[in-house]
């Protein structure tokens, strides 16, 4: 029996692992834990079933001349690999290399993968898909707060409060457990969800005198700013807090004073009335009136936009006008995606970061970091480019001509796909670490087999900052090896003198090291302190020290302990409608799968749930194209077109076409994505984009 934790979302369910009666297979029970409280979805229960699917990578595949993939030895894969490494960066440098990482590896993978990039390769080109998850809430508390911790209080207090408003998240699909922790705010009839579809979290609202504020995709910001509006122009602000606790109480006013509801309404659609009433409830929560408590969280719904970072900015300037940031039994936060999302962003796997969430331009920090890997801190290379700025630059004449992708299925999750494939395509060498032969791994010129999650030891870090021990259930099948012993045979191949450890125990030991003094300081973490049932949410900097489960009591980030009031203003969809594109496509997720669906769509269950791409249409719009519900569906936009078969549903308001990202090949609707960047976060604007929809004829 082997205590660990789900391998999917940022709630990082706890469980049980019981060996199955099949050789390599174990079966799932879950296990109390703050915040699944003895909860699962159907994607945790059923996790066990992808670590025995058909098709595991269980050997090095190299491709041969006739072009295939086929299998090898380690040693040769390896040599390979560092051959072509070496020659490439002969003749075009060292940036000729590139390194995408992803959310969901264990910290010690994303902290070894940060130190593979600019030690053994020596390439300021890394980045990872968390700038496709919750970059714009990082960006924006960064800097308002000065710290970006997704939550920034324990989940469990969530379930005090008076009033929550849900910001784009669909946490009934993507994380359920965590519902229960919404019963008393439910009760309480303060539960207020902004989305463009009547979500399963939206639907939580109907029964319980809560509010669903369907608004306009893409319109969030402004529905925001209305919010806000309100709170200041009727009196409900907590002024006290605004001038302890911010820089700039005044700028609230001003950025706010345009954004009357009836303005509001005639952007977001949503009824002025409706806007008045919501800002009431969650005022009526707020300490300063007495209240309970009221959260704001966000979620990729208000983030993955072009201007996402401005609208979670929006939604913070909210909760610092109604007092609630660091506030115990109140605040903001944001609802992290990926299973280590949080984790994943702060050990230097990210373009402009170094572990410990330090900045890699602060000279500071590149010297005690180079310390601790035993480099020169010029030698260090600096910033490299954003997620989808590095995919733009594969193998153009002064970009990478080299890709190694770890725990990352780019062919499917990446915006406008057509342009991603192009540019894998033009690359001399892609090299993908993977568990399956997802849709990027069967792109590649060499695949690795790696371990996953029950197969592995090593830390996670929840949507909490809370850091989770993963335990090894299972030795590996085959030849799988972890992340760490490629990053390792690759290093000592090109001859760099710096240690990768390959024990996950080891390489967190020098995480601690590495963190140690930054923001997020792991120094006092060890793995007896977590085995040992510790609840250690960083920072954490001495052994002795018991954690910071709350940030922000006394001070937030920010040199001078103030939160930045920054003015933000709506702004449209990049991809706007027209009349040609009459419609916004939404993406988006189901209970069933789990991102690019490499590992959930080879689940029989959950396969056989939701075994295909769909569109969710309005029926007025069914109507007045002549589709019927299980019909094919033409969707074209100005960066390609896919074919989806037609759920008819007022779910979804007449001007939008709802389609979930987790399908590859014809189903993938990154296809039709913009690959516009907020200018800030470099968070490409997944959430809405102008489409046209025809009815498919049949062939
Ligand atoms: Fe829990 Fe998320 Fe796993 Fe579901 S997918 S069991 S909510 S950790």
């Amino acid at each position: 029996m082997t205590e660990t934790h789900c391998p999917y979302c940022a709630l990082q369910c706890a469980t049980t692992l019981h060996p199955a009666d099949r050789p390599g297979a174990v079966s799932v029970q879950p296990r109390q834990f703050p915040t699944n409280r003895g909860g699962l979805c159907r994607k945790g229960w059923t996790a066990a079933e992808v670590l025995t699917v058909p098709d595991r990578l269980t050997s090095p595949l190299v491709r041969n001349e006739a072009g295939e993939l086929v299998a090898t030895t380690w040693d040769y894969a390896l040599d390979f690999v560092a051959d072509r490494v070496r020659a490439l960066q002969a003749e075009s440098g060292n940036d000729s290399i590139a390194v995408f990482g992803g959310g969901g590896l264990t910290n010690e993978k994303a902290y070894a993968l940060g130190k593979f990039a600019r030690v053994a390769l020596r390439t300021k080109n890394v980045d990872y898909n968390g700038r496709f998850c919750m970059s714009s809430a990082a960006a924006a508390t960064n800097r308002a707060f000065g710290i970006d911790r997704g939550l920034p209080f324990p989940l469990t207090d969530v379930a005090g409060a008076g009033a929550v408003l849900l910001v784009g998240s669909n946490i009934a699909e993507t994380m359920p457990p965590a519902v229960a922790h919404l019963a008393g705010v439910r009760e309480a009839g303060g539960l207020l969800v902004v989305d463009p579809r009547r979500t399963a979290t939206a639907q939580l609202t109907e029964d319980a005198e809560g509010i669903h504020l369907q608004a306009t995709p893409g319109t969030d910001l402004a529905l925001v700013l209305a919010l806000t509006h309100v709170v200041l122009q009727e009196g409900l602000a907590d002024t006290a807090y605004l001038a302890d606790r911010t820089d700039d109480p005044d700028g609230l006013f001003r950025s706010t004073a345009a954004w009357w509801p009836e303005r509001a309404e005639r952007v977001t659609g949503v009824p002025a009335a409706t806007i008045r009433r919501a800002a009431r409830v969650l005022a009526a929560a707020a300490p300063v009136h007495g209240g309970a408590g009221a959260y704001i969280l966000t979620g990729r719904g208000a983030e993955q936009h072009s201007k996402g970072t401005d609208t979670v900015t929006a939604c913070i300037n909210l909760a610092l006008a109604l007092g609630l940031p660091g506030r115990l039994g109140s605040g903001y936060g944001c609802i992290t995606g990926q299973g280590n999302g949080q984790g994943g962003r702060e050990h230097g796997q990210k373009a402009d970061q170094l572990p410990g969430y330090r900045s890699i331009s602060d000279p500071a920090a590149r010297a005690y970091v180079a310390g601790v890997w035993g480099v020169d801190p010029d030698e260090l290379p600096g910033p490299g480019k954003s997620a989808v700025e590095l995919i733009n630059a594969l193998g153009t004449p002064d970009g990478p001509r080299a890709l190694f992708v770890h725990g990352s299925n780019l062919v499917v999750s990446a915006p406008r796909l057509a342009s991603v494939r192009d540019r894998l395509d033009a690359l001399d060498l892609l090299v993908v670490a993977d568990v399956v032969p997802s849709e990027t791994a069967l792109l590649a010129d060499v695949v690795f087999p790696v371990t996953q999650w029950a197969e592995e030891d090593g830390t996670m870090t929840s949507l909490e900052g809370r850091v989770l021990r993963r335990n090894a259930a299972l030795a590996p099948p085959g030849e799988v090896r972890s992340d760490l012993a490629i990053f390792a045979g690759i290093a000592q191949r090109l001859g760099c003198a710096a240690s990768f450890p390959t024990d996950p125990a080891e390489v967190f030991e020098e995480l601690r090291l590495a963190s140690a003094g930054g923001i997020a300081d792991y120094s006092g973490i060890t793995w007896s302190r977590l085995d040992a049932g510790e609840a250690l949410f960083w920072p954490v900097p001495a052994e002795d020290h018991a954690g910071t489960p709350r940030l922000f009591a006394d001070r937030f980030g920010t040199p001078d302990g103030r939160a930045r009031v920054i003015a933000v203003d709506h702004r449209p969809v990049a991809d706007d409608l027209t009349a040609g594109t009459p419609l916004y496509l939404v993406t988006g997720r189901l209970l069933q799968h789990y991102q690019s669906g490499a590992q959930t769509r080879r689940v029989l269950e959950l396969a056989e749930s939701e075994p295909e791409v769909f569109a969710e249409i309005h029926p007025r719009v069914a109507a007045s194209l002549g589709i019927v519900e299980g019909a094919p569906l033409r969707l074209r936009t100005a960066r390609g077109s896919m074919v989806a078969a037609a759920r008819v549903t007022t779910d979804v308001r007449p001007d939008t076409v709802f389609v979930p990202f987790h399908y590859g090949g014809a189903g993938a609707v990154n296809e039709l994505t913009n690959d516009v960047l907020d200018p800030i976060s470099r968070m490409p604007e997944f959430k809405a984009c102008a489409v046209e929809v025809s009815a498919e004829l049949a062939v």
